[in-house]
C-alpha cells in the first residue's frame, strides 16, 4: 500500500530534511549578504582630478590625491610642453562605467 509513494519517509528522516534545507538556506543567505556587501565596497565611486596644462591646454586625468582643490597648481608638469598643470575639476565617474578589459 505504502508503495505509491515511491519516496516513502519516516517522520524522523523529514525532519532531518527540512533542517538540512533550512541550514542550506540560511548558509546562502549568509553567503549572500556577505558577497553582496564586498561588492558594494568594491563599487565605492573613486575620485578623479581633471587637470589642465597652464599654456597649452592640455588635459589630465588621474586619481584624486587627498589635497587637491580646484585651481591648485600641483606642480604636475605637462607631458607636451613642460609647463605647470592647474587642477580644473575633480569628480566623481558614473558607478557603471567599468574598465571593459
Ligand atoms: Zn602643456
Amino acid at each position: 500500500m505504502n508503495k505509491i509513494f515511491p519516496l516513502q519517509m519516516n517522520t524522523s528522516d523529514f525532519l532531518f530534511l527540512i533542517g538540512l534545507v533550512l541550514v542550506f538556506a540560511l548558509l546562502f543567505t549568509m553567503l549572500d549578504t556577505s558577497r553582496r556587501r564586498k561588492k558594494f565596497r568594491l563599487e565605492l565611486p573613486k575620485i578623479k582630478t581633471e587637470l589642465q596644462c597652464i599654456s597649452c591646454g592640455l588635459k589630465e586625468i588621474r586619481d584624486f590625491q587627498e589635497d587637491d582643490y580646484i585651481s591648485k597648481v600641483t606642480g604636475e608638469k605637462c607631458k607636451k610642453c613642460g609647463e605647470d598643470l592647474k587642477i580644473i575639476a575633480i569628480y566623481t565617474p558614473p558607478p557603471k562605467e567599468s574598465t571593459s578589459k
